[in-house]
């Protein structure tokens, strides 16, 4: 499976997501000058308003993928870690699952099988 960098696809989505909103800029601009076309305005919105979605909610998800890793996780709840065992800081368990969440980088959740709490990733 061909994963990506998390730091070029954060790159990739801030210039895709630019590039879109400056075009969704320049057709509202012209359908004001076109004496408020509202189809114009609309798309020009929508331009604007979809990528700067994509931008908040898909940015701080793959800056938690980076930081929150089992290093992290060992340092911010040091009793839940011990040598290779580790076990959910919530309700205790060590019944931890590995699920992929996301196959564009290839990253995984480390999720607690009993109370669903996502721990860390890697
Ligand atoms: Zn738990």
């Amino acid at each position: 499976m061909k994963t990506m960098n998390p730091v070029r696809l954060k790159i990739s989505i801030s210039a895709l997501s630019l590039l879109v909103m400056a075009l969704g800029a320049v057709v509202m601009a012209s359908s004001m000058q076109d004496g408020a076309n509202s189809l114009g305005m609309t798309l020009g919105a929508l331009l604007i308003l979809v990528p700067a979605s994509v931008m908040v909610t898909r940015l701080p998800r793959l800056w938690r993928y980076q930081v929150q890793t089992r290093d992290w996780y060992q340092t911010t709840y040091p009793a839940a870690v011990s040598g290779e065992r580790v076990a959910c800081f919530s309700c205790g368990s060590d019944d931890i699952e590995t699920h992929t969440i996301n196959r564009q980088t290839g990253h995984n959740g480390h999720i607690c099988g009993q109370c669903d709490t996502t721990l860390f990733y890697s």
